[in-house]
């Protein structure tokens, strides 16, 4: 038996003003306003989380982070902390995107610590995993992702494991147009579960949500969506645009 709620998160990058962020999140909030079957997460960047969440105002719609610092407070410039994103109504949080891993060095041990501060400060960390093309080639992809699962939830206890979500994103499937097969997004999906199994149990490792991302649209999304251990979508480009998104929400339903 699944119990699991599918959960369709938008991730929005380095995307949107704050005007065209409230416009979006207009469109999305009217047709969504009586749908109970999915759980619908949108994370805007920091500068439209204000603006968005204020619109959110009465909605089911969750407001998300892309990232966090794991301090509360103090000399991080540039950065912003968990209680920052609490006071705006956050209650997601995106980490160890495998943009933040590749670009800005964040390693395991660091997106561990996000993971941890997020669950003291009661965000549901949706930790991000997944293998590049050449790891995929080499025959490497569960053994990167087993040691990205197991660094990433290092020291989390099992009461607090069912707020974790896990995004399986398939580094060669982002934003590149090239979705993995069901077949193989289903297998590492499997896979993680039995990684929670180990980890956990078998109770808290079926309440676990894991996401798969990587270029994933309203045309392969009930694929992927009815794989047994794929329970929703962490989606870039295609959750930029309201007609895309309520799609997937659709797809998921
Ligand atoms: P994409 O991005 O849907 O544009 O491939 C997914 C993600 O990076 O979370």
């Amino acid at each position: 038996m699944n119990f699991r709620k599918k959960l369709i998160a938008g991730n929005w990058k380095m995307n949107k003003s704050g005007a065209e962020a409230a416009d979006l999140v207009a469109d999305l909030v009217a047709p969504l306003a009586s749908q109970t079957e999915v759980d619908v997460l949108i994370c805007p960047p920091f500068t439209a989380l204000e603006t968005v969440s204020r619109k959110l105002e009465g909605s089911s719609i969750k407001l998300g982070a892309q990232n966090m610092h794991a301090e509360l407070s103090g000399a991080y410039t540039g950065e912003i902390s968990a209680p920052m994103l609490r006071d705006l109504f956050v209650t997601y949080v995106i980490l160890g995107h495998s943009e933040r891993r590749q670009l800005f060095g964040e390693t395991d041990a660091v997106v561990n610590t996000k993971v941890l501060a997020a669950l003291k400060n009661e965000l549901r960390p949706i930790l991000c995993v997944g293998e590049t093309l050449a790891e995929r080639e080499a025959g490497d992809t569960l053994r990167v992702v087993q040691t990205q699962v197991e660094a990433g939830l290092a020291g989390v206890y099992a009461e607090h494991a069912a707020s974790v979500t896990i995004a399986y994103e398939p580094v060669w499937a982002i934003g590149t147009g090239k979705v993995a097969t069901a077949e193989q997004a289903q297998e590492v999906h499997a896979f993680i579960r039995s990684l929670l199994v180990t980890r956990f149990d078998d109770t808290i490792a079926r309440k676990i949500r894991l996401l798969y991302g990587g270029s994933m649209k309203p045309a392969n999304a009930p694929e992927l969506l009815t794989q047994q251990d794929i329970d929703g979508g962490l989606i870039g480009g295609a959750s930029l645009e309201a007609r895309s998104f309520l799609e997937l929400i659709e797809a998921a339903a």
